[in-house]
């Protein structure tokens, strides 16, 4: 044994300047019911590497999903709040006890007409978003993998899903901005018709361009933050050959002059075409863009980095390593970067789904679950 390990220093195979490994938050237990195509079911995983496997279409999505919504954010598929609850049913109930803060806390949330409620250690919530912060996640799935390929849109989702956990004041101001949008929008196909509205849109122009700065702000100062991880990390997957770059690139540098300029365009085409809903991410490798000139294998890498630093930004943030959620992802991952993700998540909750488990036999430790047709199941080892 080392010295390190000696005076308690925990020892790391791939040590990085940015983490220091702290207290994880852990799922002690979750139940549902009529949650989808789960009728009733709890799970009590390890808190280490849980893997969940079943054939395709028996649930394993819909149990992340469950877990997901714990964040206080909305189904990462994009699902309205009412199809979350099974066919036929009115109501479904979900309960997550999990460790977070030096203690266990409680959170329940119920989906019943269309609508989420929720409660934290009992105490009724006003709204769902209010759990935000409280329970953290890191999500990653197939659709990721087409982050840096793929169009703006999904950029900014990671950006902003990522910082609605680093910091819940974010939620809101987006969807001020997103509402604000919605309205001056509205008001720019109204003017050709009723040209005495003209004047009012102004204060929309005021109102947006406060907010949008405000979020561009808070976009690029996260950006800022995953860079020094996200490099080391980058560093690590393609074994030091390559330089990684990441920038927050702005529609506009001044939004209130730029909506002034934009605003004959915008009047003709009935929408707003400067502002943070027009930004994008740029990332590079050894300077040129990998969006336009990346090969499919650092395209892959460079989404895992992504993924990878978000956990260490919201673990450095929050002071406590989030539960890490892959659906599906290790198939699509070579064996190189399979080990490297793994390697990486020691340490914390990890809860990973698959259709063969023999992907991750090779884990030496953790818990093994099966989902058929919406039910949990722990497999006896040697029984087939
Ligand atoms: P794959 O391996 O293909 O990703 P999976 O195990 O992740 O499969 P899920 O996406 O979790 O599968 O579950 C899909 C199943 O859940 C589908 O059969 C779908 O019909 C069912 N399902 C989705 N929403 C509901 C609902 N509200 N009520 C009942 N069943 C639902
Ligand atoms: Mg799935």
């Amino acid at each position: 044994p080392c010295a390190a390990k000696k005076c308690g220093l925990a020892t790391r195979r791939y040590t990085t300047t940015y983490v220091t490994r702290c207290v994880a938050l852990k799922i002690i237990h979750l139940a549902v019911e009529h949650y989808r195509n789960l009728c009733a079911g709890s799970l009590s995983p390890c808190p280490g590497m849980n893997v969940i496997y079943g054939r395709n279409a028996q649930g394993k999505t819909n149990l992340l999903e469950a877990m997901w919504l714990f964040t206080g954010g909305r189904s990462f598929r994009g699902a309205r709040d009412g199809e979350l609850v099974a066919f036929g049913q009115d109501k479904a109930t979900l309960n997550l006890q999990f460790y977070s803060e030096e203690r266990e806390q409680e959170s329940e949330l119920t989906i019943l007409n269309g609508r989420r409620s929720a409660a934290l250690n009992g105490v009724p919530k006003r709204s769902p978003a209010e759990l935000v912060g409280k329970f953290r996640a890191v999500l990653f799935s197939p659709e990721h993998l087409s982050l840096i390929k793929s169009g703006p849109a999904l950029r900014r989702n990671f950006m902003d899903a990522a910082l609605c956990q680093v910091k819940p004041a974010y939620a809101p101001l987006l969807s001020r901005y997103n509402h604000t949008l919605v309205q001056r929008n509205a008001l720019l196909k109204d003017i050709p018709r009723h040209a005495e509205l003209l004047d009012t849109l102004e204060i929309w122009d005021d109102r947006l361009a406060r907010y949008g700065d405000a979020i561009a702000k808070e976009r690029a100062s996260y950006i800022e933050k995953l860079e020094g991880p996200a490099r080391e990390l980058y560093a690590g997957i393609s074994e030091n050959k390559e330089c990684f770059g990441i920038q927050y690139q702005k529609s506009a540098e001044n939004l209130r002059e730029a909506l002034a300029v934009a605003r004959r365009d915008d009047l003709q085409s009935g929408h707003t075409t400067v502002g943070p809903h027009r930004d994008d991410l740029e990332v590079t490798v050894d300077g040129v863009s990998a969006r336009a000139f990346g090969s499919q294998g650092q395209q892959r890498s460079l989404v895992l980095a992504l993924k990878l630093a978000e956990a260490d930004v919201l673990e450095r943030e929050s002071g406590e390593t989030p539960v890490i959620l892959l659906d599906d992802v290790m198939s699509e991952l070579d064996t190189g970067r399979q080990n490297y993700l793994l390697n990486r998540l020691d340490g914390r909750q990890v809860f990973l789904t698959c259709c063969e488990p023999d992907a991750v036999k090779r884990l030496e430790d953790g818990a093994l679950f099966e989902v058929r047709r919406g039910e949990l199941y722990v497999p006896t080892f040697g029984a087939g």
